[in-house]
């Protein structure tokens, strides 16, 4: 089968990773923002295959600041954003962001959820890795709540993510990459209502899922949408 319908079984539309962030400049532009005036932030995850999705972004938008921690949680919270803030040119009394934060997961050419190869390497790997460990200790009905000093970002990830899930549930990777996808958007969502000035700065949040196919990367694009002057508006993607 090939990865296009493959990928339709699990999301209702994906593009290429180049694709996605052409779109979304392209709408963009439409409102404002162009690689000139606009700083673009990242909040991915650490792993090197989703990396392509930044060089990407580098591509289009120049050198984006990085939010990002294990399974591109945002725990860079208001001070991570308060320094990215500060940080675009200001053209029309206007400074310009776009956040981009997407969890990751992987499908393999079967369809299997979870899989992945690596270069060099025999057999199979998983993405997202610290999503999968969580889901794991999930299944094992043994999740540790206590703060690991020596595994931090990990342990944010199991206190923050047991929010979102019902007691007792335990929800596949697929569920729980979705699940994630909502809560860094939340997040991302909670801390720019505190930190941005919208009198100030104009910006847009850009969320979804990037998927690992089994030939390149996707990505199923969730709320994707720009704040100008103070107005919410979709972008068509
Ligand atoms: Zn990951």
């Amino acid at each position: 089968m090939d990865t296009a319908k493959i990928l339709t079984k699990f999301f209702d539309k994906t593009y290429t990773e180049i694709e996605f962030i052409k779109k979304t400049y392209e709408a963009l532009r439409q409102l404002g923002f162009n690689d000139e005036n606009s700083i673009a932030a990242t909040c991915i995850c650490r792993d090197e295959i989703s990396q392509s999705l930044r060089s990407i972004i580098k591509h289009m938008w120049g050198e984006a600041f990085n939010l990002s921690s294990l399974a591109g949680m945002f725990f860079a919270g208001k001070t991570g954003l308060a320094a990215a803030m500060h940080h675009a040119p200001i053209e029309g009394g206007k400074e310009r962001y776009v956040f981009y934060a997407l969890p990751h997961i992987a499908i393999d050419a079967e369809g299997h959820i979870g899989i992945c190869k690596r270069m060099g390497r025999e057999g199979e790997s998983v993405a997202c890795g610290a999503l999968n460990a969580f889901q794991k200790e999930m299944a094992g009905g043994r999740v540790n709540l206590m703060m690991d000093n020596e595994d931090v970002e990990q342990s944010l990830i199991r206190m923050r993510l047991l929010r979102e899930i019902p007691y007792g549930h335990v929800p596949d990777l697929l569920e729980l990459t979705r699940i994630t996808q909502a809560a860094i958007q939340a997040d991302l969502e909670n801390t720019i209502t505190k930190v941005v000035d919208v009198k100030k700065s104009n910006y847009a949040v850009i969320t979804g899922i990037q998927i690992h196919g089994a030939d390149i990367n996707y990505i199923w694009p969730s709320s994707c949408y720009a704040v100008v002057d103070g107005e919410r508006i979709s972008l068509r993607v």
